[in-house]
């Protein structure tokens, strides 16, 4: 069955939140002043456990959706994560299982258990090559190199095929953007530089500090003559990239300056079991209550169709039309570790 929005766009991908939590303090997703000792994170009884997410999941396949992304916080963080991918690979019309990790716990052991129990690609973020640089944005002081390491242990499991995203904002790592292009050129990991995004409202985003496609794609093009592929799919978020040497492919994801609201397929759970149809929504749906009041399948794909239905998001698209008339954008927008990238 395919559930459309009222812009007709069907619903194909989940993102799944399993936590809040990270070992990470990146300064634009959870920064230290904001998320220190202080802070309150979710107590692990409100978190969706096991049985509801393979259930909400299930129940979401019925409606259309044929990939799962498992996110966060930081995913590897909650413990036997492989018992519940093996549960969502089991689950018919589920065809890809995507993990997006900062890597810091992707052991050699881990990442072959991940594989074995149904993951088929992973993300992995790196935002500087340079391990001083990469501490200086995590904030906890997690060197670059230790990523690449994480990386050789997913492309060793055959976690693939791996990407590496990196968000770069103007005055923190856009010099970064060469180097990080090297470190990748000639290997089978698909690069893709992210613009940085007004997601939530901590990180106290400027658009002046978005480095746009357009300034990336130049600076590629100081060392390498690059060329536009065509999308593999439709709804792909990156523009794809060749190095017309042969080096590779390079993605550009460019949510700010060029919007794919259009194509946009996706739905987020939040670790709590709420469920949000924009990365940009300031409210989500509250699944989880209903699902512990004894709800019935029938009933919570109604919910949920019905959420689905009267979806009319395009935040992106109208981001620039209210930035331009001086409007304020909502100032209570959902975090990113909250629900996930
Ligand atoms: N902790 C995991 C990680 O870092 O890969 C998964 C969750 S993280 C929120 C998912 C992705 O969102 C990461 O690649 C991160 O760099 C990206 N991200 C976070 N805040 C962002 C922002 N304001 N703009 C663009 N990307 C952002
Ligand atoms: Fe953690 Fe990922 Fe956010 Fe960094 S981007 S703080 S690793 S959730
Ligand atoms: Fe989808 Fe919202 Fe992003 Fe537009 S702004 S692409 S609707 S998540």
């Amino acid at each position: 069955m395919v559930t459309t929005d009222t812009r007709g766009r069907p619903l194909r991908d989940l993102r799944i939140s399993l936590t809040d939590r990270c070992n990470f303090r990146c300064t634009y997703c959870m920064p230290r002043h904001l998320f220190g000792a202080e802070h309150l994170f979710l107590p692990k009884r409100e978190l969706l456990d096991f049985d509801e997410i393979t259930r909400l999941a299930r129940i979401a396949a019925g409606l259309g959706v044929t990939k799962l992304r498992l996110t966060g916080g930081e995913p590897l963080l909650r413990r036997d994560l492989d018992v519940l991918i093996a549960r969502l690979a089991a689950i018919d019309g589920i065809e890809d299982i995507c993990l997006t990790t900062n890597g810091s716990l992707l052991t050699a052991e881990r990442a072959h258990a991940l594989r074995e129990a149904g993951v088929n690609r992973v993300t992995l973020s790196l935002d500087a090559i340079d391990d001083d640089r990469f501490m200086a944005i995590n904030d906890v002081g997690f060197p670059a190199h230790k990523v690449l390491k994480a990386i050789d242990n997913a492309r060793a499991a055959d976690l693939g095929p791996v990407k590496v995203n990196c968000v770069i904002q103007r005055g923190v790592n856009a010099d970064q953007i060469l180097p990080m292009a090297e470190a990748f050129r000639h290997t089978d990991v698909v690069l893709r530089f992210i613009e940085y995004m007004d997601v939530g409202t901590s990180n106290g985003w400027r658009m002046d500090d978005v480095v746009t496609a357009r300034e990336i794609v130049d600076t590629l093009r100081t060392r390498h003559p690059i060329t536009r592929l065509a999308a593999n799919a439709p709804g792909e978020t990156a523009n794809r990239w060749r190095y017309d040497d042969g080096a590779g492919e390079i993605g550009i994801i460019a949510s700010v300056s060029q919007p794919f609201c259009g194509g946009c397929t996706r739905a987020r759970l939040s670790a709590l079991g709420e469920l949000y149809t924009c990365l940009f929504g300031v409210h989500g749906r509250d699944l989880r209550s209903p699902l512990r009041q004894g709800a019935s399948d029938a009933e919570l794909a109604a919910l949920l169709s019905g959420i689905w239905h009267a979806r009319d998001d395009r935040y992106s698209e109208i981001r620039g039309e209210q930035t331009a008339a001086g409007r304020q954008n909502p100032d209570n927008r959902v975090e990113m570790s909250y629900i996930g990238g």
